[in-house]
């Protein structure tokens, strides 16, 4: 007999420990079973198994409870490797969260321990077999394709030898066998020649090869070729045998990278993010468990590959927020990539030209190793013109387009160039205004203004997904003045730009509307990249890592939006930003002419980043971060609830906020927006040790002293509003 113990999803955050089972057969570690808990028919994760001589009676009564045998083992080998399964276990402490939402969060979905799962795709193959036969010569033909090959997919075969396929078989020459359908990304045409190093870039890579630190931070103005030095980074560790991780921000990316990537190495490569289906994931994920795939480009999840040599992890720029998940185990992803390159004693390089406070102030104190290069590759600097729109305004022109970036615009479309206009609107989208009241048009649901979508000529809640066409009359004054819309889109932008320069200026247009299908990222830029359109246009996902050759104006519209919201960190975004959005022009020979359309023209953040000054910008914001105590001088704990009655969902919240003790700071309660129909509010804890803080959370929790289902807790959150 063997006792099993396993991991179960359950409600109780509470009760996160394993649970005891009895199996007749042994089980590896980090399995799927199905057992019976609570009348319930659920999946779980092996923890451990060992070996008893005693049988059920013995054991009952040894241990002093009933024992159940497991229903089905659902996993013959391991999903997960030993270091992965330490990791888990690892990020359940950091995160407080439960052992099984870590295991989930590590998985491809197919193989997620969750109840109710989805089957792996298998598809037929075929083998010679030792039997013999006389055979016809196209038959022999066929014998011999899959001789060549050893193995073949069976409808490979059929489809270049119809009749002959089944014949073999039939015969037994060939047998037939079940796998895994697995899929190597082949696309590798073409390709790129290593560059040699300019001095700079040759100085950065000497210091990060030489050095025995293993926690780098690169920090790189935009186009001074760090991407070049990952590239030979990673190619001496392949050199060597061992697998490499480069990870990405999110989709709107990872083509470039891909191809960059796949271009130098060819076709040992696993790509990993949010654009492939649940197969093709798990197809992924294979590949680098059986280690055919050497060198892993993705997003924030394929941070957990399961490598086994693992000797070099990029993190490209690191600063990005999709880094960070924000639901449990709301882990970050740079914390995790760390944490591998100890485990596997590998280099850890973090890249940037706009690192993040945090990452910064570390490498200020030689938490990190600081890398710094300052020049550009093709050694110009973009030339920034700051327009004022309330002056553009106030001289009676348009509040979406300054006369300067007209002109601009209207000289690249005379020479054939390329340009890119991004407006800025983060959290923030058109809106409809009541012509009589001037109230805003506001979701029956959330405490949001509803998106004005003018081609469908329908209102969308974009938190919660409501839709309705635009009212009659006014619901809050009973107006039928009718509405009209204020802050504007990508697609009036579209229309502004074409007004000014006519039908035929070809417009590729990026945001949520035009990339819901697969791919569309992807095909856009690919197009852009072609030079099928004159002028590539969108929100903040067209702002990072382009690189197109024929581009030579970035116009900026809204540039600093973001600066008036309330969140501490909406600064450094905005500035992210506006640097990467400065980052895009010149790249190459052509000299590059970036203008950024702002109401506040001496802002310090729109100001450095006119300058690519990341050093200027760090040293002001911290004085904010420092007045207010806020990251990199402190650490926080959210804590959210939420629920459909308002008060109980306040009390709990208090509740919880009066059974915390320790050494920091707690904010709130908060009421925060409401959102689909569910009232939320927040506790903040804020403090100098975040060990502390994560205990006295831990604490609350083990020791029940508040009702705690449901919370929802995030250890240094990224957005606060
Ligand atoms: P970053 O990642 O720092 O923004 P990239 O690595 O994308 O910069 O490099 C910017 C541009 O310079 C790219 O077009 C790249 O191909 C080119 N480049 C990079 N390194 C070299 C080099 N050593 N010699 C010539 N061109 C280079
Ligand atoms: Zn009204
Ligand atoms: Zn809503």
């Amino acid at each position: 007999m063997f006792i099993v113990q396993c991991w179960i999803e359950h409600p109780v955050r509470r009760l996160d420990q394993t649970f005891t089972y009895l199996s007749d057969t042994q089980i590896e570690t980090g399995c799927r079973i199905t057992v019976d808990f609570a009348g319930r028919s659920v999946t779980a994760f092996t923890e451990s198994c060992r070996y008893t001589d005693l049988n059920v009676e013995e054991l009952e009564k040894k241990s002093g409870m009933k024992l159940k045998k497991i229903t089905s083992i659902v996993d013959s080998e391991s999903l997960i490797t030993d270091e992965l399964h330490e990791l888990a276990l690892w990020m359940r402490d950091q995160t407080l969260s439960t052992a099984i939402s870590c295991f989930q969060a590590m998985l491809p979905a197919k193989v997620k321990p969750l109840s109710g799962r989805k089957n792996i795709v298998k598809e037929r193959w075929v083998r010679l077999s030792s039997k013999e036969a006389s055979l016809t010569p196209k038959q022999l033909e066929a014998f011999q394709y899959v001789r060549e090959r050893g193995e073949v997919r069976y409808s490979e075969l059929r489809k270049l030898f119809p009749s002959q396929a089944k014949a073999l078989i039939d015969k037994g020459m060939l047998e037939e066998y079940e796998a895994e359908r697995r899929n190597l990304l082949t696309d590798t045409e073409g390709s790129e020649t290593k560059r040699t190093l300019t001095p700079a870039q040759q100085k950065a890579m000497d210091e990060i090869v030489q050095s025995s630190d293993d926690v780098f931070l690169l920090r790189g103005v935009t186009g001074s070729g760090k991407t070049e030095i990952y590239l030979q980074l990673a190619e001496d560790a392949l050199r060597k045998g061992k697998q490499v991780l480069i990870l990405v921000p999110e989709i709107s990316l990872t083509p470039q990278m891909i191809s960059r990537v796949s271009k130098r190495f060819g076709a040992s490569l696993a790509v990993y993010h949010s654009g492939l289906n649940d197969q093709e994931k798990y197809e992924q994920y294979r590949l680098v468990k059986t280690g055919e795939a050497s060198i892993v480009v993705g997003t924030r999840s394929a941070v957990f590959m399961p490598f086994q040599n693992l000797g070099l992890i990029v993190m490209d720029e690191e600063h990005d927020s999709s880094y960070k998940q924000d639901s449990q185990p709301a882990y970050h992803c740079r914390d995790i990539a760390i944490w591998r390159g100890g485990h596997h004693s590998c280099k850890v390089i973090l890249g940037s030209a706009t690192p993040a406070l945090e990452s910064y102030a570390r490498g200020l104190k030689n938490v990190y190793h600081l890398v710094e290069i300052n020049e550009r590759v093709n050694g110009t600097l973009p030339e920034v013109t700051i327009v004022s729109m309330r002056e553009n305004m106030r001289k009676g022109g348009s509040f979406i387009l300054s006369e300067e970036l007209k002109e601009k615009i209207r000289n690249r479309l005379e020479n054939h160039e390329q340009c890119i206009l991004l407006l800025n609107r983060r959290g923030y989208s058109s809106q409809l205004r009541c012509r009589s009241c001037q109230s805003v048009i506001m979701c029956p649901h959330c405490d949001l203004a509803m998106s004005w979508h003018r081609d469908i000529r329908r209102l969308k809640c974009h938190t919660c997904g409501t839709e309705m066409p635009v009212p009659r009359i006014c619901p809050v004054c009973g107006s039928a003045e009718g509405f009209t819309s204020m802050g504007f889109g990508t697609q009036r932008l579209e229309e502004e730009v074409r007004q000014a320069f006519g039908n035929d200026v070809r417009i590729l247009r990026m945001d949520a509307d035009t990339t819901g299908r697969k791919n569309s990222h992807a095909s856009i830029l690919a197009s852009f990249g072609r030079h099928e359109a004159d002028i590539l246009l969108g929100t903040q996902m067209i702002a990072k890592g382009l690189d197109y050759p024929d581009v030579t104006l970035v116009g900026v519209i809204n540039g600093d939006e973001g600066l008036s919201r309330t969140d501490f960190r909406s600064c450094e975004m905005t500035f992210d930003l506006l640097m990467q959005a400065g980052g895009r022009s010149g790249r190459a020979d052509k000299k590059g002419d970036i203008v950024f359309q702002v109401f506040d023209p001496t802002h310090y953040a729109v100001v450095s980043a006119a300058k690519q000054d990341y050093v200027t910008f760090f040293k002001n914001e911290m004085l904010f971060r420092r007045a207010g105590q806020y990251p990199p001088y402190t650490y926080m704990i959210s804590l959210t609830f939420s629920g459909m009655d308002a008060d109980k969902t306040m009390e709990k919240a208090l509740q919880v906020k009066n059974s915390l003790h320790g050494d920091f700071r707690v904010i709130g309660v908060i009421s925060l927006l409401k959102i689909s129909d569910l009232n939320r509010c927040r506790i903040l804890l804020k403090g100098k040790n975040l060990d502390i803080m994560r205990d006295a959370v831990r604490a609350c929790l083990d020791e029940a002293k508040a009702d705690t289902k449901g919370m929802k807790i995030d250890i240094n959150p990224i957005m606060l509003d």
